[in-house]
């Protein structure tokens, strides 16, 4: 299989202990049948640890999470007790694969990171150098192109190219962007828009208090710093945007875009994108209703 990533992936590095806002808290946390079996025949203390801490099921396991909901080996430095006992390779495929996602498509696969990890999100944001794609392993015997693939990713590279036009006010460029894609956003205020977003499952306190900043404040988004905006909206769009709904997929790339832009009045950019994407992109429940108001409204 082909695989596709972005410029920033291969210089990922979890932060662990200095981590302010661990995936090892707050999430259930899956254990693949192949893992939980090799946890079950782990022999000794640590054997017997793993089996008093996991719920084991037919799919495989799931870790009963502690008081705060906490994983059960995550220690008080912070640091992953699974990894120290046994190395890294003893861990099963959502751990060891957190914070990335993969796109699969007939002639690749794309993987990226996602913004829910502080580490990703600074990564990702802070860099300076345009986003770009390009194929970082390739073990397939599939050397054929598919037409509809290659339109679409054509498409997409000129997609990222209107969403970097650095000579252009970011304003200017969503415009264009949108024009492009034939599509648009529901005309909402973001006072409405926070309405919409309070309605949706929420985890984490602090969104709360984000979405009420913004139904009392609902000018516009104040977009500080042009560069952290441009790779904000390219990681939206190289996420989200789909081949078989280019136009509702472009417009739910905006609005997450605006709706994180909004927030980081109140957080920081770093800290809304984190939210946000601990909020939305990881439910699916939350994606689904927000496509389902764009689809009806305006596409
Ligand atoms: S959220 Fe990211 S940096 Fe933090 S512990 Fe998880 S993978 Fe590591």
């Amino acid at each position: 299989m082909k695989i596709f990533a972005p410029d920033y992936y291969k210089d990922f590095r979890c932060i662990a202990g200095s981590c302010q806002h661990s995936c090892c808290i707050g999430w259930e946390i899956d254990i693949d049948r192949k893992t939980a079996d090799f946890y079950k025949n782990v022999p000794e203390n640590f054997g017997k640890r793993l089996c008093e801490n996991i719920d084991f099921h037919e799919e495989g396991g799931t870790f009963r999470l502690c008081e705060n909901e906490r994983c059960p080996f995550l220690n008080e430095k912070g640091l992953c007790d699974i990894i120290i006992n046994l190395g890294e390779s003893a861990l099963g495929q959502v751990c060891d694969d957190h914070p990335r996602f993969r796109n699969f498509y007939e002639s690749r696969t794309e993987i990226g990171l996602g913004l829910c990890c502080e580490a990703a999100a600074k990564l990702i944001l802070e860099k300076q150098s345009p986003f770009s794609v390009s194929e970082i392993e390739d073990d397939s015997e599939f050397t054929e192109t598919v037409p509809e693939e290659e339109r679409f990713f054509a498409f997409r590279e000129k997609a990222f190219r209107t969403v970097q036009n650095r000579n252009l006010p970011m304003e200017r460029r969503i415009e264009n962007l949108l024009e492009l894609c034939e599509t648009s956003l529901p005309e909402k205020t973001f006072s409405e828009w926070a309405e919409i977003y309070l309605g949706l499952e929420r985890l984490d306190k602090k969104w709360t208090e984000v979405l009420e900043y913004m139904a009392k404040n609902p000018s516009p988004p104040k977009i500080p710093d042009e560069v952290s905006a441009e790779q904000l909206l390219c990681y939206y769009l190289f996420r989200h945007f789909s081949i078989e709904e280019p136009e509702l997929s472009c417009a739910f790339a905006v609005l997450n875009f605006y709706i994180t832009e909004k927030a980081a009045e109140y957080t920081g950019l770093l800290e809304s994108a984190r939210l946000y994407s601990s909020e939305i992109e990881y439910s699916d429940e939350n994606k689904e209703k927000l496509l389902d108001i764009i689809y009806e409204t305006e596409v």
